[in-house]
């Protein structure tokens, strides 16, 4: 189980603390972490604090393939949908298992298809780096079908997700969220286009901008930078 270690100026991973682990403030022993009072000795005589590592450490070390769902957007995802510890949830595409991998820190059972043998076996690879036993990635196109039944949730980032929408009709509960994020407009239109034939009622479009704020002394202002597009959310429910 990997650990932190914590001080004011910063908290570091420490991926496996069966090793010994080198910091600025000397080497620490494997034993260490075994430590009941939570300090760790280094070989410098200093000791530090460490603790367990939480999800988002682990999280935010796991590996990258194609482009992720950011957290922020993954943030409104959650909150419009309500998901929970009693949801079951299919996402298509893996990609690299962002999404996936933090829906199944928090739902019952997420189902991630991934038509690319390469990224499939990421995000096989991030589920097992996040111990993550309640999420299933199969190799499989989600346009062909979908194998889940009664799901509470069907979130797509894909390209065309309205190839879809039959599978999804069929997949979904009564009640049940079809959730698309798109980098293009011109993909939500043809969504929304081709959805009004079928039994979906339209919930939201909408994107989420975050803006980070520096704070340094008297330097207190946004910063220069920011994530200026992502993507937009679609939320429909079956009706
Ligand atoms: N949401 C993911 C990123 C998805 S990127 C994350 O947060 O990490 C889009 C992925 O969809 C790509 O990996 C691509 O291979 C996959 N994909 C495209 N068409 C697909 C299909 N028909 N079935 C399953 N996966 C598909």
């Amino acid at each position: 189980m990997a650990k932190i270690l914590l001080s004011t100026e910063k908290i570091v991973f420490v991926k496996n603390p069966m090793l010994e682990f080198n910091t600025e403030r000397g080497m620490i022993k494997s034993k260490e972490f075994k430590n009941k009072n939570g300090l760790a000795k280094t070989s410098k005589g200093k000791k530090l604090k460490f603790a367990e590592s939480f999800f988002i450490d682990s999280y935010h070390r796991k590996k990258r393939g194609p482009q992720i769902i950011t957290p922020k957007d993954i943030g409104t995802i959650i909150t419009e949908t309500g998901l929970g510890k009693s949801s079951r949830v299919l996402d298509a595409g893996g990609g690299s298992g962002a999404l996936s991998c933090f829906l199944a820190n928090i739902c019952k059972e997420v189902y991630s298809y991934e038509i690319r043998k390469d990224f499939f076996k990421l995000v096989e690879e991030n589920k097992k780096f996040l111990g993550l036993n309640n999420l299933t990635v199969k190799n499989k196109d989600v346009y062909a079908g979908i194998e889940e039944k009664e799901l509470d949730a069907v979130i797509l980032d894909i390209p065309e997700p309205w190839q879809v929408l039959k599978n999804a009709e069929k997949a979904l509960k009564l009640g049940g969220f079809l959730v698309s994020y798109q980098t293009s407009v011109v993909q939500v239109q043809r969504l929304f286009k081709e959805i009004k034939k079928k039994p979906f009622i339209f919930v939201k479009t909408c994107e989420t901008l975050q803006r980070n704020w520096k704070i340094e002394g008297r330097v207190v202002r946004p910063e220069i930078q920011m994530l200026g597009h992502t993507g937009w959310i679609s939320f429909f429910r079956k009706v």
